[in-house]
């Protein structure tokens, strides 16, 4: 069905358009959306999907929510931007907040996107005197040269190296291979608490108490990227203190966050507890664009909301009904991640298809590996949307079937 009205161009024209103008690093475009609300967006042929994936993760309030709107839109009319000569009132208080959510001691460095929020961490590690990081097969830092070189997997390094140097990786989820890692030239230990572009993989619940130890007997940072896991995301404001993925409390040196943090508006931040935010002199670090007023007074507009709509407990138990709605199917191997944070294991490696049968059905998923189809939808989500997707996934799995054995 299309409901493309004269004059105004539909999916096949734009798709077009942005073939002709657009580098090639993403490959065609699924669809292109033109408008969104709650977490239903709309396409240039007017066809509705229902957004279970929130822009990778971004989207915490859906799409068009009112109070982001009425945030960005009154802190645009007063102050949009100033560079960081001069600091902000939304600055300042977003700074407060991210500590006291942290409830530790902590200093704050912000950025405009997730990878810039690991490059500032980067840099931050090498003030200790020491250059070895510690990293994780299967992480995803980001696409800069810092954020590249922190990120195993090959396809993406092997093209740009050589890479800044002095990372190694070690198996997820291993402690022993943490142990023999890690020493006294070991500048911090990074690791994501769950790895969201490896499929959403879990690791066992004392893996992070341990690696904090770890690092700590070796006098090395703990540094935790929860770019994808902050703000709500697995149903606590940190995954690090979720007690459905760790068994001990954790309190990182190092914490990076970036896409729940302003729902859709660009942001980063690099967050340093136990006196590691000190480690930075004035000179050592810059940005023209991060701690942006607009940017901070929509983050603001998240934490509040999700604070006053009590959204953390919201996502744990749409979180639940989502794995009830898809888990109980033969095709479903397991049912990996917390909150809204989910990754659907197939048992046949068939989750393109399976992305691409439920666009068709009007629901966007992510095929993050051949048997992993993610979910990481708004925190807004409601129990008629997860209803939907419930009743329509049987269907979509069929017809992922049909498309692989025809
Ligand atoms: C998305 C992501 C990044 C990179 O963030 P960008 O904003 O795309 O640069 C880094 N680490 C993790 C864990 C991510 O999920």
């Amino acid at each position: 069905m299309t409901t493309t009205t004269p004059g105004k161009p539909g999916n096949t024209e734009w798709t077009e358009r942005y073939t002709g103008a657009l580098m090639n690093t993403f490959g065609p475009p699924k669809t292109v959306l033109v408008r969104g609300e709650g977490a239903h967006v709309w396409d240039a042929d007017g066809r509705e999907y229902v957004d279970l994936l929130g822009g990778i993760a971004v989207n915490a309030l859906g799409h068009a929510h009112p109070r982001l709107v009425a945030a960005v839109t009154e802190q645009l009319q007063t102050l949009g931007h100033i560079s960081n000569f001069f600091a902000s009132a939304p600055q300042i208080t977003l700074a407060e907040r991210l500590v006291a959510l942290l409830g530790t001691e902590a200093r704050v460095f912000f950025t405009n996107s997730g990878a810039e929020a690991n490059e500032a961490a980067f840099k931050l590690t090498r003030r200790t005197g020491r250059t070895k990081i510690v990293a994780t097969e299967g992480s995803f830092h980001g696409r800069t040269m810092g954020a590249l070189a922190l990120t195993s997997k090959l396809a993406y390094r092997e093209p740009f190296e050589p890479l800044p140097g002095d990372v190694v990786f070690v198996p997820y989820g291993d402690i022993a291979a943490l142990e023999a890692a890690v020493d006294t030239d070991t500048a911090a230990v990074l690791v994501e608490p769950v790895q969201g572009e490896a499929g959403v993989v879990v690791p066992p619940r004392d893996y992070l108490p341990a690696a904090q130890r770890i690092a700590h007997d070796n006098g090395a940072l703990l540094w935790l990227d929860e770019i994808q896991t902050g703000i709500g995301r697995t149903g606590t404001w940190f995954a690090h203190q979720n007690p459905e993925l760790v068994d001990a409390p954790v309190v990182p040196d190092i914490i990076t966050l970036a896409k729940g943090l302003a729902g859709g508006i660009p942001i980063g931040a690099c967050i340093a507890t136990h006196g590691s935010g000190k480690l930075f002199d004035p000179g050592n670090h810059g940005t023209t664009f991060g701690g942006n007023p607009v940017a901070a007074a929509a983050a603001l507009a998240v934490l509040d909301t999700i604070e006053a709509d009590g959204l953390l407990d919201e996502t744990v138990a749409r979180g639940r009904q989502l794995v009830d709605a898809v888990a109980s199917l033969p095709e479903v191997a397991a049912v990996h991640g917390a909150g809204l944070l989910l990754g659907v294991e197939l048992v046949d490696p068939i989750a393109v298809e399976v992305a691409a049968a439920a666009l068709d059905a009007g629901f966007i998923v992510n095929a993050a590996t051949p048997h992993r189809v993610r979910l990481a939808p708004p925190l807004v989500l409601t129990e008629a949307d997860v209803r939907a997707f419930g009743d329509a996934w049987a269907g979509i799995l069929g017809r992922a079937h049909e498309g692989v054995t025809a």
